[in-house]
Formats: structure tokens, C-alpha cells, sequence
């Protein structure tokens, strides 16, 4: 099997202002496209030559987790992006957020400390756990979920190379239009 790089569903300046053209070009151009073609050579005469890459992340160690991992992660991180998107998700996962959080202000406070306070490379996730509860999760370097069973709903990258060309060192900035392009249709879908 050779994996692809899916094509990203919006144009590379579809996220301006918040996230600039420059920035996808290296980000899905350069570094997703570099995880893609380095796990087509990793797998190359090992048991993940047949496999799909939700087993790679679920089951695979080493450079062969690492890239795989990478490559389904920021596949998820662009869909859960929009230049549509932003304000509050509503119906049923709406009802959930405020019934396991709070309210949407609390949640997005504690998912934006677990952005902020992420030390080094790696990834925020809202995800539903095995009883259908909603948990914020930190994970880092090519961490995912789905390796612990959890569902995800939501992620933020908040590698340096996500955000750095823009904002330079200030993540926090980043974190705060993050939440401008959050597409809650996509999320609401996966809840
Ligand atoms: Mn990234």
C-alpha cells in the first residue's frame, strides 16, 4: 500500500488571516507531505505494508508510529478547520460540553490551558471516552488518542511548525484564532 496525501478541503489561503498562506504551504505542503513520503519508506518489507494507517497508529512503534501518526493526525487537524468556521457548536454536542464542562466558556478555557501548557511539540484533543463522556487531552510529539480507545472529536496542533511563521514564539495568539476556524459542523458529525 502507498499512502497519499489527501488534498487539503479548503484553498492554502482559505485560512487568512488567522493562519496565513505561507504557513500552510510549509505546514500541509512541506511537513505533512514529508510524513507521508517518509512513512511509504518505513513500512517497505514490515508487517504495515498491507495494513491502513488507523492500524499504524493504533499498533506501530518507532518511525513507522511516528509518521504514520502524523500523517492521520494532521488529515483530522485540517477537517476540523474552516475558513467557515468559528462561534459555538450547537444541538446534542452542545448539550454535552455544557453538561461535562460547564459551559462552552469553561470548556474552551480548559482546552485552551491544555494547548497552552502542552511542554514541546505535540497535540490537544477533545475526545468522547469509552461511557460517551467528553475529555480534554494532551499528547505529545506524534501522540493520538485512538491508541487508548478514546474517540476523537477535536484537535489542535500546537507543534511550533503549526504556528511559528506567524506569530512567531507567541502560541497563545495562535490559540485565540484557533478558535475562529473551528469547524463545529465537522465535530458536531463525529459526536
Ligand atoms: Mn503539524
Amino acid at each position: 500500500m502507498t499512502f497519499e496525501l489527501p488534498p487539503l478541503p479548503y484553498a492554502m489561503d482559505a485560512l487568512e488571516p488567522y493562519i496565513s498562506k505561507t504557513t500552510l504551504e510549509y505546514h500541509f505542503g512541506k511537513h505533512h507531505q514529508a510524513y507521508v513520503t517518509n512513512l511509504n519508506k518505513l513500512i517497505i518489507g514490515t508487517e504495515f505494508e498491507e495494513t491502513g494507517l488507523e492500524d499504524i497508529v493504533k499498533r506501530a512503534t518507532g518511525g513507522i508510529f511516528n509518521n504514520g501518526a502524523q500523517v492521520w493526525n494532521h488529515t483530522f487537524y485540517w477537517n476540523c478547520l474552516s475558513p467557515n468556521g468559528g462561534g459555538e457548536p450547537k444541538g446534542p454536542l452542545a448539550d454535552a460540553i455544557n453538561q461535562d464542562f460547564g459551559s462552552f466558556e469553561e470548556f474552551k478555557e480548559k482546552f485552551s490551558t491544555a494547548c497552552a501548557t502542552l511542554f514541546g511539540s505535540g497535540w490537544a484533543w477533545l475526545v468522547t471516552d469509552e461511557d460517551g463522556n467528553l475529555q480534554i487531552i494532551q499528547e505529545s510529539n506524534a501522540g493520538n488518542p485512538i491508541r487508548n480507545g478514546f474517540e476523537p472529536l477535536l484537535v489542535c496542533d500546537v507543534w511550533e511548525h503549526a504556528y511559528y511563521l506567524d506569530k512567531q514564539n507567541r502560541r497563545p495568539d495562535y490559540i485565540a484564532d484557533f478558535w475562529k476556524m473551528v469547524d463545529w459542523d465537522s465535530v458536531a458529525e463525529r459526536f
